[in-house]
C-alpha cells in the first residue's frame, strides 16, 4: 500500500496533522460548538423551496458574485450593528475557513508571515502552512486575557504581515476589547502596514453583542472582521461564513478565489436562512442562559472556568483532563481536549444536553 511517506509531497508539508477533532457518534456531542438546536421547521420548508428553484437552474453556473448573499449578509449586519456596510464590503465562502484561506493566499506567502496569541484557533496555523506563510505564536496574558500592551509588544516583535485576533477566542472563551483591536491596528500600521483579521465566529453569543469589529471599519482599510452562520444560526453544515472589510479588500480576495465558488444550493440555503434570521438566531439567548449556568456549576463543583462571550467553556482544575474526557465519554458526552494542561472545553448544548453534561462531569469528578 502506498503511503503518504512515498508521495512527493511539497515539502513544506512533511509531517503536518490534518486538523481532526473527532467527530465520534455519541449521545450527547458538545466538542465542536455548534448550535446543538435544529434549524425552525417554518424555516426549514421556506429553504427547501429556494432549493428546489435553484435546482431548476442547476444547468448554469451560479451567480459567481453571489449579489443576492451579500446584500442579505450587509442587511444582516447592519440591522444587528449599526452599521452601513454595503454590497462592496461583504465576501463570503464555504465556511469562514475558505475565507480565511482567501486571505492568506492574497496578504500571505513566500517571505510573509502571521502572528496569532496562543493558545488560539489552530486552523490559523494550518492555513498560513498551505498558503507557504510563516506563522509567529505569542503569548497572552494571565488567564488568556489580551491587554494594550500585550498584543502591541507582540507585534512590534514580530513584525507581522498578518496578525489573527479571535474574538471571543477559541478555545478560550476570552473576548477582546474594541480598544484593544484598535491598538492592534494602530502598531500594525506603524510596523509593517499590514492586514489585521478580527475572526468573530462567535460574536452572537457575546454577552454585549453590539461589541463587534464592524464597527471599527469605517477608516481602517486594513481591518478584516470575519464571521460565520455555523454557530449561531446553527448553519454549520451549509458551509458559510463571511468577512466584512473595505471593498479595495474584497476584489484583493476576489484574485485567489476559484471562479464560482459558492455553489447555487449554498446561496440559496444561505439566503434562506438570513431572510428568516430572528427565527434562526432564537436559540441563542438559551445557549447563552446554558453558558452561564455551566459557569457557575463548574465554579460550584470548584472548578476553574475562565472567562467566555462564547457558547463554550474552557475550565481548568482538572487532575488528569485526558482521563476525565475518557470518562465523560464512557458517559456519552464528548466534549474537547485541547491540550491545555487541566483543562476541557465544552460548548453550551440545549438545556437536556447542558444537564446531561454537567451530571456526567459531577458523577467523574465525584462532587
Ligand atoms: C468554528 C470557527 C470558525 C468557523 O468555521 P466555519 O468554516 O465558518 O465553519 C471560524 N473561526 C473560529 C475561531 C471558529 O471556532
Amino acid at each position: 500500500m502506498t503511503s503518504l511517506d512515498d508521495l512527493p509531497i511539497r515539502p513544506d508539508l512533511v509531517g503536518l496533522k490534518p486538523y481532526g477533532a473527532p467527530q465520534l457518534s455519541v449521545p450527547v456531542s458538545l466538542n465542536v460548538n455548534e448550535n446543538t438546536h435544529q434549524i425552525p421547521e417554518t424555516v426549514a420548508v421556506d429553504i427547501i423551496g429556494r432549493l428546489a428553484a435553484s435546482l431548476l437552474n442547476i444547468n448554469r453556473y451560479p451567480d459567481r458574485e453571489f449579489l443576492g448573499l451579500r446584500r442579505a449578509l450587509a442587511d444582516y449586519l447592519n440591522d444587528n450593528l449599526g452599521s452601513e456596510l454595503m454590497v462592496e464590503n461583504i465576501w463570503a465562502g464555504n465556511g469562514s475557513n475558505e475565507v480565511l484561506q482567501h486571505i492568506f493566499q492574497a496578504f500571505g506567502g513566500p517571505g510573509r508571515k502571521a502572528l496569532g496569541f496562543k493558545p488560539t484557533y489552530s486552523m490559523y496555523k494550518l492555513i498560513a502552512q498551505g498558503a507557504q506563510t510563516g506563522y509567529v505564536d505569542a503569548e497572552r496574558d494571565d488567564r488568556f486575557e489580551l491587554s494594550v500592551e500585550t498584543v502591541q509588544a507582540g507585534i512590534r516583535d514580530a513584525t507581522p504581515n498578518l496578525v489573527m485576533l479571535c474574538s471571543p477566542n477559541n478555545p478560550t472563551g476570552t473576548p477582546v476589547a474594541l480598544e484593544v483591536i484598535v491598538a492592534a491596528y494602530d502598531a500594525l500600521q506603524e510596523t509593517t502596514g499590514g492586514i489585521l483579521v478580527v475572526d468573530e465566529a462567535y460574536g452572537e453569543f457575546a454577552h454585549d453583542q453590539s461589541h463587534s469589529a464592524v464597527t471599527l471599519l469605517e477608516g481602517r482599510p486594513k481591518l478584516l472582521v470575519s464571521r460565520t452562520m455555523s454557530k449561531a444560526f446553527a448553519f454549520a453544515g451549509a458551509r458559510v461564513g463571511y468577512l466584512a472589510a473595505d471593498p479595495a479588500v474584497i476584489d484583493a480576495l476576489r484574485l485567489v478565489r476559484l471562479p464560482y465558488h459558492l455553489s447555487a444550493f449554498t446561496q440559496a440555503a444561505a439566503e434562506g436562512a438570513l431572510a428568516h434570521s430572528q427565527e434562526m438566531l432564537r436559540t441563542v439567548d438559551d445557549i447563552r442562559t446554558q453558558r452561564d449556568r455551566i459557569v457557575s456549576e463548574l465554579s460550584a463543583m470548584g472548578l476553574d472556568p475562565y472567562r467566555t462571550d462564547a457558547n463554550f467553556i474552557l475550565f481548568a482544575g482538572l487532575d488528569d483532563a485526558p482521563k476525565v474526557w475518557q470518562q465523560l465519554l464512557e458517559r456519552g458526552v464528548l466534549v474537547r481536549d485541547m491540550g491545555i494542561a487541566g483543562t476541557l472545553r465544552v460548548s453550551a448544548g440545549t438545556e437536556t444536553e447542558t444537564t446531561r453534561f454537567l451530571q456526567a462531569l459531577r458523577e467523574v469528578i465525584g462532587k
